[in-house]
């Protein structure tokens, strides 16, 4: 069985195409500049020299053809013809309340997706695309699932998932918390339980994805309880470019005074904020930590906040759930930091937390428990393809 995994975005693409009796990938690439000029594909077939390829790709349809076309190829492909292809798994962004758990795709599903469109203007649409341009490319036949990074937080009990602004925005627009990055905390959750040799429905676990966007979550007994993005991915921590929770008076303040529209201002949280707005130096982790070690005193600001604000939901959610069993660190910065995952939960001992600062060095799926903590400090790599790969399988089968 060989499964296809797409991520669409508005102007890119990025695959993998898995071997799931190895779960190794064969193949995987980016499609850059979709609808742009300068639109390129990067593909890298296991185990063959990668591919590059300047081509025009005036839609998403243009951009799988090529995909496609490069997977088969006789240089660069990895499969003799599409039919190898057993189904396509989509990660979509926003799933609403309808959807709780993954999903094979037909028309009543794309209709759903459609309305949910609503709550991620940017990236629901694109998702879509991405679905009709696969079902244009391979025929109506090939299965497609939808993975939603929201599904995994619609456990949330309403005491956490509730704003409090008027219910009525709740009941007629769907004004609520819903959580991203589900995959990958369901992911790192699930393997956390596998290291532990216990089901999950017996632990306590809290995920901390850092990336780009970074999110943590509160999984007792394999269902999350809370988790720190909102009604949108711009909600928790203060991220790379994203501002996170902040005063939601400051809006209105900024815009009356600097005459600033919706967008502007919207540019402003999601583009310049984060560890970029206040250390004016970079949102990419390696960056701030040289700056900070050459005495840049506004890079070192962001990282305490950054890691200030990671710890402030360890201890929320340690207490949410009456304890916890496990921290997973995660994404590039949670799997590459060490200094970041120290600061997170330095001065915790007294909640039975303590990091070993040697082994917290090492690389890779690592156990950086010191040996008198009570709470398992683990380091696991996510893999939101291979999860979205397992979801289609699981679903493809049971059809
Ligand atoms: P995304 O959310 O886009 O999937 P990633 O999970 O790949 O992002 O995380 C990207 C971030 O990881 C980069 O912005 C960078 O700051 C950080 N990162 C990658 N490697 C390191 C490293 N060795 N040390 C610190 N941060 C790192």
């Amino acid at each position: 069985m060989k499964i296809f995994v797409i991520n669409a975005g508005s102007s890119s693409l990025k695959y993998q195409l898995i071997d799931m009796a190895t779960e190794e990938v064969m193949a995987k690439g980016l499609c850059e500049r979709i609808g742009i000029e300068g639109s390129k594909l990067t593909h890298k077939p296991t185990g063959k020299n990668p591919f590059e390829a300047e081509k025009p790709m005036p839609s998403h349809t243009d951009a799988i053809k090529m995909v496609l076309d490069a997977l088969c190829d006789k240089d660069h492909g990895v499969i003799s013809s599409l039919s190898e292809i057993s189904a396509v798994g989509h990660r979509v962004v926003h799933g609403g309340e309808t959807f709780s758990c993954s999903t094979i795709i037909n028309e009543d599903v794309k209709r759903a997706l459609e309305i949910c469109s609503e709550f991620a203007p940017l990236h629901n649409p694109a998702n879509l695309i991405g679905i009709n341009a696969i079902e244009e490319a391979m025929g109506k036949d090939v299965p497609q699932v939808g993975v939603f990074d929201t599904a995994f937080h619609q456990t949330m009990p309403s005491k956490a998932f509730m704003y409090g602004i008027p219910y009525k925005y709740y009941e007629k627009d769907k004004i609520r918390r819903y959580g991203f990055h589900g995959t990958s905390h369901r992911f790192v959750s699930g393997e956390a339980a596998k290291f532990f040799g216990k089901p999950i429905e017996e632990l306590k676990i809290i995920t901390v994805h850092l990336g780009n966007g970074s999110s943590v979550a509160a999984v007792k007994y394999g269902k999350v309880i809370d988790t720190s993005m909102g009604f949108t991915p711009l909600a928790g921590m203060l991220m790379g470019t994203r501002c996170g929770c902040i005063d939601p008076a400051i809006i209105p303040i900024l815009m009356d005074k600097y005459n600033m529209s919706t967008s502007d201002v919207n540019n402003m949280m999601n583009k310049d904020s984060g560890v970029y707005g206040i250390s004016g130096v970079s949102s990419d982790f390696r960056d701030l930590a040289v700056a900070a070690s050459e005495g840049n005193k506004r890079a070192q600001l962001a990282l305490d906040m950054f890691t200030y604000q990671t710890k402030s939901y360890i201890a929320a959610y340690a207490a949410a759930m009456g304890g916890v069993d496990a921290i997973v660190f995660t994404a590039g910065i949670g799997e590459n930091s060490p200094s970041i995952r120290e600061a997170a939960v330095e001065d915790m001992e007294f909640m039975g937390i303590k990091i070993d600062k040697d082994k917290n060095q090492i690389r890779g799926t690592v156990d950086v428990t010191a040996p008198d903590s009570k709470t398992k400090i683990l380091v696991i790599p996510t893999n939101e393809e291979l999860m979205i790969a397992k979801d289609t399988l699981q679903l493809i089968d049971n059809k």
